[in-house]
């Protein structure tokens, strides 16, 4: 078996985890971090790591298997991914839920003329909680699925609470609801209103002389991001925030519970508990990078989606080595 050679595109949380993911995959090696920066401002974790202006993929070049797209799924992703899949066999980890149709095309579009493989939207979600919605709901059709997030560290919520007016610094966290995931495990198939699934828990550092009530009005308020939940605001000191918030928790549960013959109830429960959210995922993305060099030698071009990848194909061992061993 020859190695697989490995690019990274975009060099933020979820760059550095590839980095160091791969070092953790023997089959797999490193050409090098290719940033839209200049190279020379780019640290990386590993000494020996190669940084390279983006501009040097314009060039044909043979050293590179697949790349690992690392960009933001908001502007970067829509224009890297099919730019890049004319290219270069690809994975990203698109994870804007309601826009992934269109992205797809796109992708697809740009690899099936060049006979590219392009494995976008994966990481955890989307990615390893979506293969859990559609094994379970395959496997118990008579059911429901219920998808709970946290606890963890929201970017985008984090984002919305340092905007607010007085705020000098703070991180959001989503929980779900214990009671709630109570009943679905019991079977009960329950309605759940936004408000019943998950709380939200801020950590806030106040301007010098912002009053702390207006603070906490205005957040729980927030339409959209707050204001549908039951939200908490802590008011901690710089220090604290700086001490105790660092971390980039998350992870989450897949539950589906049915019945397959009257009274016999069957449940599914799938859990992720991530201390770094950006480690896993990238983790995820290395092991579909494996996957999507080796369909590409097999001849399967074009946009594919976690659905489209046979689980065997992510292992680094062989057809043989799993039948014998973990079958
Ligand atoms: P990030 O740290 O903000 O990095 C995004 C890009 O910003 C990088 O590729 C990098 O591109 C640029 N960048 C990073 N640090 C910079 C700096 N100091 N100055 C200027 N530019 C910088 O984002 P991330 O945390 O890695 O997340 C990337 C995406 O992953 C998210 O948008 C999200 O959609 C996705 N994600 C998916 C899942 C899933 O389960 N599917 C889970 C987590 C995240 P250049 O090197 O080219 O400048």
């Amino acid at each position: 078996t020859t190695q697989i050679r490995v690019g990274i595109v975009g060099y933020g949380n979820l760059g550095r985890g590839v980095e160091t993911a791969i070092g953790l995959s023997p089959d797999m090696s490193l050409t090098g971090v290719f940033t839209r920066r200049d190279p020379a401002s780019v640290t990386t974790v590993g000494t020996a790591t190669e940084v390279f202006a983006i501009d040097e993929l314009d060039r044909d070049r043979d050293d590179i298997d697949v790349l690992i797209l690392c960009g933001g799924s908001r502007s970067d992703l829509p224009e890297q991914s099919p730019a890049l899949a004319a290219r270069f066999s690809i994975v990203d980890s698109y994870d804007n839920h309601a826009h992934i149709p269109e992205h797809f095309a796109a992708v697809d579009a740009a690899a099936r003329p060049a006979g590219t493989t392009a494995v976008i939207s994966t990481g955890w979600d989307p990615g390893l909680f979506s293969l859990n919605r559609v094994f379970s709901e395959a496997i118990i059709p008579q059911g429901a699925t219920y998808t709970f997030w946290g606890r963890g560290l929201s970017q985008g919520h984090s984002d919305a609470l340092r905007r607010v007016p007085g705020v000098a610094g703070g991180v959001q966290y989503t929980l779900p609801s214990e009671a709630a995931m109570e009943r679905v495990r019991a079977g009960e198939h329950p309605d759940l209103s936004t408000r019943e699934r998950h709380t939200r828990e801020c950590f806030v550092v106040l301007e010098e002389g912002a009053d702390a009530e207006t603070v906490r009005a205005e957040i729980v308020s927030m339409p959209d991001y707050f204001e549908p939940y039951d939200t908490t605001v802590h008011f901690i000191s710089a220090q604290e925030l700086e001490r105790d918030h660092q971390g980039m928790p998350h992870g989450g549960f897949v539950i589906r519970s049915g019945t397959t013959s009257p009274g016999t109830q069957q449940v599914i429960e799938y859990q992720l508990a991530l201390e770094s959210n950006p480690e896993f995922t990238a983790s995820v993305l290395v092991a579909y990078a494996r996957a999507a060099a080796r369909m590409n030698r097999a001849g399967v071009v074009g946009a594919q989606t976690v659905y489209d990848v046979a689980p065997g194909l992510l292992s680094p061992l062989s057809p043989e080595q799993l039948r014998a061993d973990y079958l």
